[in-house]
């Protein structure tokens, strides 16, 4: 009855919002996922797309390296997965950008390194892939776009893409090459920063004006 409708609208609105997951491939794009699917246990697919099993376009061995002198290799390389291409791509709410430029370049460095330190570097833990929030979350900031960006935001990820065995603690000098690599999101994506930060006022709640578009409102 009632119930029935509510999990059929529920699903026609999850379609809507086309929620974009690190399992989603659009592979007739040249968008694929490249996360191993550890259910299935088969080993040769290291590498290749879970979906449509094509080989990546790019070279896995000379981005294991993480040769931060290699990164417009690795950031293309990246583009050629959905959830990377995704977060290199999507509309960044203006929330997400005042963050940004209050830091300024030199205070966001230190931000996604404290952040990779903290959440990222310690060996996988049982949380793993839930200490990033999405930008569906509540309170995603410019440093979790750049971490999901740069395949930073958890262990697993950090391990198909640069061969970091999830169940150690990172090195200095890897730690420092997810940092680089978060910031080469963020000067593409962030082009505007000042090095200092700059003062933005607050966003104002706007009462009146959204009620003309409400179509798209829950
Ligand atoms: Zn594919
Ligand atoms: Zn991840």
């Amino acid at each position: 009855m009632s119930k029935k409708r509510s999990l059929k609208d529920r699903i026609k609105s999850l379609e809507s919002e086309k929620k974009i997951t690190c399992t989603s491939s659009d592979c007739k794009n040249g968008l694929h996922c490249f996360k191993p699917d550890l259910r299935k246990k088969v080993n040769n697919s290291a590498g290749k797309c879970r979906s449509c099993q094509v080989d990546a376009p790019f070279d896995w061995e000379r981005i294991h390296k993480c040769d931060s002198g290699d990164i417009e290799y690795i950031v293309a390389a990246l583009k050629n997965e959905l959830i990377r291409k995704h977060y290199w791509t999507n509309e960044i709410p203006e929330k997400v950008q005042n963050y940004a430029r209050r830091k300024g370049t030199v205070k966001m460095k230190e931000a996604i390194e404290k952040r990779i330190r903290k959440y990222i570097a310690p060996p996988e833990g049982k949380y793993d892939g839930r200490q990033t929030p999405g930008e569906t979350s509540n309170q995603p900031n410019a440093v979790h776009f750049a971490q999901h960006g740069t395949a930073s935001c958890c262990r697993k990820c950090a391990e198909y893409w640069y061969g970091i065995p999830r169940d150690r603690h990172m090195t200095e000098a890897e730690i420092d090459y997810l940092t680089k690599l978060g910031m080469r999101y963020i000067g593409e994506r962030f082009p505007l920063l000042t090095e200092g930060g700059e003062y933005i006022p607050p966003i104002r709640k706007k009462k009146s004006k959204k009620s003309e578009d409400r179509s798209n409102d829950d």
